[in-house]
């Protein structure tokens, strides 16, 4: 037997017992004829004695740092207590002890703040994993995943394995291909997502699936993206949006309270994408804060159905002609006008001010430049455009953005889309200066009614914004199914009956961060041809790519429905960390490398010929 306790579970109890621990060494610090040795292992650590008669036996063999080290001894009451620490209380006096293998000296110090760069950690992820951070996030990890087993389980959804290797239908990312030997010539795809599995399952009647699954996209790698990432995929038939949002609401309630000891009660606040981008200019915005943006000028085009939104915004909105009217050139020549009123903010000074101008004009954001008006304390005003705007429009434009004496208003003008996302930004960025964005906080969200469609100006034709496979709100199909998706002049595509057409799809967003994601399906196999076709696809083409499903269509589909959650990601946020690299075991760097394997890298020649394969680097 190598060990009768771990490193992490003595205590005062066990004072007089003899005990044989089995660890990495951590530190070594030697007092004269004694010496002391902490030794670590998954579960903690615990501290050695070795007293005058094995000293010798050290002097002679000298451990190491992450030398692997078994000793036996007696728990004896430690005299200097060290109650940081849950064994502080007692160490073992070894009487007998046992190198079982050595080290290197390791790279970096294995400890929570380590002197490790991250490719060097990378490169010796083995003793990376070593750390307590990092095992700690792989141990919230694991919490995830079996309290999303349980809840599942107990939910009735059955874990169903789905393929690898499967047929390349390229629709939204890249595919990562595999030759197939046995088929020369051929190639299988890793799944982007068991999407089209997960929907046949439904057609052969298991109601409720779910996996926790790696998905492979062949992305160029934004940041904080993976090549190989693990979803909790799930479907249901015979359900409408309101059982998936209720029955995933509870999943992510449950994990947090399983993992977080939270309870959530609050009712999870739902929002239509066209909220979501009018009021935050952003498809998943936090709301653990307010700095909600005012639209003081906005192109028609923007969101055609904008009546249905949130009337004090509309009423912001409305506020345009009347508040801007002037001869600023800047706001008279810009598509968009958007505003927001930082509380508390009005005592700026010009270095501050002059900073945050600054902070927009780098080549992220992307702005030319910021407005702001300064709402003083005794209700005068100063803004940068006092030349153009008198008191009693800044007034007004201060009413139409909702705020309030102390506040700063910021206001940023452009085309359309770039301005909304830089005020989005300016919002977060705001939020993050203000503490108002706190990793102990948690805030739900579910954004509905996403576009059914995008359009893609390169390749000149509709593409579907969540995935082919989603079904429009009923009462647009007829719009769907009417219209001839081709456009003559593509830049007026916004014009075009399928911009406006939504979508049943739903986005979960936790604190700023797309957590999930999925939509009703189509199930017929009329209108998931008309789908295909909507999206450029000849017959032959769908029937190459999906004649399949659209087979599988024809026996008896029932609705269904479901959504996928992005693993790394959600635990991450419960990790309170921006990186889901952290909580992958084995993760890939930026340009996609596993730099510990040193993969991708390149196949002998007897490989390639079995495959067929002739390379042509030059192409
Ligand atoms: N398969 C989808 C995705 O990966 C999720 C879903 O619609 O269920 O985004």
């Amino acid at each position: 037997m190598y060990r009768t306790h771990t490193c992490g579970e003595l205590r005062i109890d066990k004072k007089n017992e003899t005990v044989t621990l089995a660890g990495w060494v951590q530190t070594v610090r030697k007092f004269g004829s004694i010496t002391f040795v902490d030794l670590r292992d998954r579960y903690g650590i615990t501290q050695l004695l070795f007293n005058e008669s094995l000293n010798g036996l050290l002097d002679a063999n000298p451990l190491g740092r992450e030398f692997v080290l078994q000793a036996t001894g007696k728990v004896n009451e430690r005299s200097n207590k060290n109650l940081n620490i849950p064994t502080g209380e007692i160490e073992v006096a070894v009487t007998e002890f046992k190198v079982l293998n050595k080290s290197a000296v390791p790279p970096f110090t294995i400890q929570d703040d380590t002197d490790g760069g991250d490719d060097l950690r990378m490169k010796y992820r083995y003793l990376d994993l070593r750390r307590n951070a990092v095992k700690r996030n792989l141990e919230l990890r694991y919490a995830v995943n079996r309290s999303t087993r349980n809840y599942l389980h107990e939910n009735n959804f059955m874990d169903i394995e789905t393929p690898f290797l499967i047929k390349s239908t390229p629709e939204g990312a890249r595919d990562f291909v595999v030759p197939s030997r046995m088929n020369g010539g051929q190639f299988y795809a890793l799944p982007q997502s068991p999407q089209t599995f997960k929907q046949l399952l439904m057609v052969s009647g298991y109601d409720r699936y779910y996996q926790i699954v790696k998905c492979f996209r062949d992305e160029d790698l934004r940041a904080d993206r993976q090549p190989e990432f693990t979803q909790i995929d799930c479907e249901m038939a015979f359900v409408e949006q309101e059982d998936i949002l209720q029955m995933f609401e509870g999943l992510v309630k449950r994990i947090f309270k399983d993992v977080k000891n939270i309870d959530y009660n609050e009712v999870v606040k739902r929002i239509t994408w066209e909220e979501a981008m009018w009021n935050y200019g952003n498809d998943k915005p936090d709301i653990r804060f307010g700095l909600e943006i005012a639209n003081l000028k906005f192109p028609k085009h923007a969101f055609p159905t904008r009546e249905a939104l949130n009337p004090n915004q509309n009423k912001a909105g409305n506020a345009e002609h009347a508040a801007l009217e002037s001869d600023f050139a800047v706001f008279n020549d810009a598509e968009t006008v958007l505003a927001i009123a930082i509380p508390g903010c009005s005592e700026y000074t010009r270095k501050q001010t002059d900073e945050l101008v600054e902070w927009v004009k780098r080549p992220q954001i992307g702005m030319k430049g910021l407005v702001f008006i300064k709402c003083n304390a005794d209700g005068t005003f100063k803004s940068s455009v006092d030349k153009f705007y008198s008191e009693d429009k800044l007034k007004a434009i201060a009413e139409a953005t909702n705020a309030k004496a102390g506040d700063l208003i910021l206001i940023l003008a452009g085309a359309e889309e770039r301005t909304r996302k830089a005020t989005s930004d300016l919002r977060m960025e705001m939020a993050t200066r203000l503490g108002l964005r706190k990793n102990d906080e948690f805030k739900l969200l579910w954004v509905l009614d996403f576009p059914l469609f995008e359009y893609a100006e390169e390749e000149n034709r509709w593409v579907a914004r969540h995935h082919p496979f989603t079904s429009p709100k009923p009462d647009q199909i007829e719009v769907m199914i009417n219209n001839n998706p081709v456009i003559e002049d593509a830049s007026k595509y916004l014009e075009h009956p399928y911009s406006n057409i939504k979508a049943n799809a739903y986005d979960m967003v936790l604190n700023g961060n797309e957590i999930g994601g999925g939509s009703i399906r189509i199930f017929q196999r009329e209108l998931q041809e008309k789908m295909f076709a909507a999206l450029g696809m000849t017959e032959e083409e769908a029937n190459h790519k999906f004649g399949f499903l659209l087979g599988a269509f024809e026996y008896g589909a029932p609705p269904h429905g479901g959504l996928a959650f992005g693993f790394d990601r959600l635990c991450a946020i419960l990790g309170g960390s921006e990186s889901i690299r952290d909580f992958i075991a084995f993760p890939k760097n930026n340009s996609g490398r596993d730099v510990m394997l040193d993969a991708p890298s390149t196949i002998d020649d007897k490989q390639l010929k079995e495959l067929q394969i002739k390379l042509n680097l030059n192409l």
